[in-house]
């Protein structure tokens, strides 16, 4: 009985992470052009401008049926519509056993809730960081709605799931009381944002000093202090995260197409999503090659 249930919550979470995932699709599309609206109208095929009604318009499902092609003019629908809104389905269903473990899901009690609340700001996490890596990805910029807005945001994010910090590398600012981990886990964002903005800014400077020209766009600098204001000092290891994993993606670009161009916002994102999902083991792994 208990597993039917489990199924159920998985399958229930992943239909709202595909519905969502398609939602973010609209967003990617939408606010980089900034005369649209996010909600309305209902969406067009780029090609032949035919409204696209409700059943070709089903998360996953109708990518498939119509084989990544419009009903009317047959013009191609990028796979990419398909695939994000499957990561985010996945994403949604999968990340409960990330964050609850082996525990049941459905548990009523009050760590339970905790729990639960962790697994909606890490949802919403994934879902503005895969909006700003697709809009990057296109266009090579983050916009301020969604960086500033995660500046604002972010320290109350901390503040509701300390977790995210996983109560390491928290330097303890708010004293003793009730509230004092989650006060310590805001302070501690405020100070990720400002220490890890400012620390790409000054690399962003010094760059654009040595090499004469843009070494930083404002907008990553922007997206960083976002980073910080949720994670706190763990800004630092996700930096570490996505330099690494950036420079070998630029390796790999510059020996397939000639160029290493690629955008650094994507990666400052699998960088943050790494360390919220598994911050400590990868300081641990890395402080481990550090001493060998
Ligand atoms: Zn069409």
């Amino acid at each position: 009985m208990e597993q039917t249930g489990e199924v159920l919550v998985l399958f229930f979470l992943g239909t709202m992470g595909a519905c969502v995932g398609s939602f973010l699709n609209v967003v990617a599309w939408r606010l980089p052009r900034e005369c649209m609206s996010i909600v309305r109208p209902r969406s067009r095929c780029t090609q032949c401008s035919t409204w696209i009604s409700w059943w070709d318009n089903l998360p996953i499902i109708s990518w498939l049926i119509l084989r990544g092609r419009c009903r009317k003019c047959r013009t191609r629908i990028s796979c990419r519509y398909f695939f994000v809104e499957l990561a985010t389905a996945v994403w949604f269903a999968g990340s409960t056993k990330l964050l609850f473990g082996d525990a049941p899901l459905l548990h009523s009690s009050a760590s339970q809730s905790v729990v639960w609340l962790h697994y909606g700001v890490v949802a919403l996490i994934f879902c503005v960081l895969l909006v700003l890596a697709l809009i990057d990805w296109d266009y090579r910029i983050l916009p301020d709605q969604l960086t500033i807005g995660g500046m604002i945001v972010g320290p109350l994010l901390a503040f509701a799931a300390p977790d995210v910090q996983h109560g390491r590398m928290l330097l303890h600012l708010a004293g003793d009381g009730a509230w004092a981990l989650r006060t310590d886990a805001a302070l501690n964002g405020l100070l990720g944002m400002i220490l890890g903005a400012g620390v790409l800014w000054l690399v962003g400077v010094i760059g654009t000093r040595i090499w004469k020209r843009d070494a930083m766009g404002f907008g990553d600098v922007k997206m960083i202090g976002a980073m910080g204001a949720v994670l706190g000092l763990w800004v630092f290891l996700a930096l570490v995260v996505a330099s690494v994993t950036g420079a070998l993606a630029g390796l790999v670009r510059l020996a397939i197409r000639k160029d290493h161009q690629i955008p650094f916002g994507p990666f400052l994102g699998l960088g943050m999503l790494v360390v919220v999902v598994a911050g400590p083991q990868v300081l641990d792994l890395w402080l481990g090659l550090a001493r060998v």
